[in-house]
């Protein structure tokens, strides 16, 4: 059996409160598993600073001076937690590793079943994902968008596994098939699924933030899910025409109700409110299914300007 050099990828932004006593746990993690032989002595922790505006970075620099454990990169500016994972994913691909496993800074996630992830690689698997075993420490409207997600992911045919957050473990031929995905708006818990690896869950329990603020709102998560299906589903789009067609079938059954009625009974049709009613309704729908569109072509948009996933400003290795 070879022992792997593991990277750590932790994704920071303004987490100045957290990434000191996170360095610190997650290098004791790291010599637990190499007292173990379950990783080799040169692996290391990768921090990605999503472009934080207080002390984080000073902070890394420092942790990065003490040791060489410690390697990091810097975002030029904000570009959000998926971008800071790619990056992530990408830096430790080019330093070198035949694993890696991402984090979140606040270690809501059970460090420990790190170790559960890298037994899981021994017997063959590419891609282990941290799956939550509960909620608990979510708010009620995080709860419920969460599930509401996953399940709207699962209709519309973009299978990720339900309550798994980007802590996962990626093998080096996973991180080889990502650099053969070019699109710019990578979605990795779609990506990671549909590459079609050989995979495998790992539960772990989740804690509550030990400092700090959750980086989260409700806009950014709602971008989240929206890149998420527009990126690994058409079956809106599907949709969209469909209801588009059993509209017209309807109006068009409407219609010859009212001739029938016209023709044998003399009768013709009256009510402004049921116009009224249906002209608000498929006005609607008509908006929200251009709507749908739109999000398609927003998604075409942002690939075709093909700019870059983001600009580091700095790497310490
Ligand atoms: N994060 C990031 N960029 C952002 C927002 C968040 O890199 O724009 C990081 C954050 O520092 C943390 C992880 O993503 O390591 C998860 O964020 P957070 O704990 O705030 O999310 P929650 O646990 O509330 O879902
Ligand atoms: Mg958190």
């Amino acid at each position: 059996m070879q022992i792997p050099k593991l990277a750590v990828i932790i994704p920071c932004y303004n987490e100045e409160l957290c990434v000191e006593s996170t360095c610190k746990r997650l290098l004791e993690v790291l010599d637990m598993l190499i007292s173990k032989n379950k990783i080799s002595k040169d692996s290391y922790l990768y921090f990605v600073d999503d472009g934080s505006s207080d002390k984080t970075w000073e902070i890394i620099e420092n942790l990065h001076n003490g040791t060489s454990r410690v390697k990091a990169v810097k975002f030029i500016r904000n570009y959000g937690n998926q971008k800071a994972l790619i990056a992530g994913l990408e830096g430790v691909r080019n330093i070198g590793c035949d694993c890696a496993v991402s984090i979140d800074a606040d270690l809501q996630q059970d460090e420990l079943a790190i170790e559960r992830f890298l037994d899981e690689y021994q017997k063959g698997f590419d891609i282990v994902l941290g799956v939550r075993n509960n909620r608990k420490t979510d708010s009620i409207f995080k709860k419920t968008t969460a599930v509401l997600f996953y399940k709207l992911m699962n209709i519309l045919g973009a299978k990720i596994p339900m309550n798994h957050s980007d802590y996962r473990l990626v093998s080096k031929r996973a991180l080889d098939i990502m650099e053969m995905y070019h699109e710019k708006a990578l979605f990795l818990r779609g990506f990671f699924h549909e590459v079609g690896l050989r995979s495998t869950t790992v539960n772990f329990d989740v804690k509550p933030r030990f400092a700090g603020q959750s980086k989260f709102n409700f806009f950014s998560l709602m971008g989240l899910a929206l890149n998420g299906i527009t990126s690994f589903s058409i079956y809106p789009l599907r949709i969209v025409s469909c209801l588009g067609f059993l509209m017209a079938l309807f109006a068009f059954l409407v219609g010859l109700e009212t001739v029938f009625e016209k023709i044998m009974f003399n009768n013709s049709p009256n009510g402004t409110a049921t116009m009224i009613i249906l002209l608000c309704f498929f006005g609607g729908l008509q908006i929200f299914c251009l709507g749908i569109i739109g999000e398609y072509i927003g998604q075409v948009y942002r690939e075709v300007k093909a700019r870059p996933r983001y600009i580091t400003e700095k790497e310490l290795r």
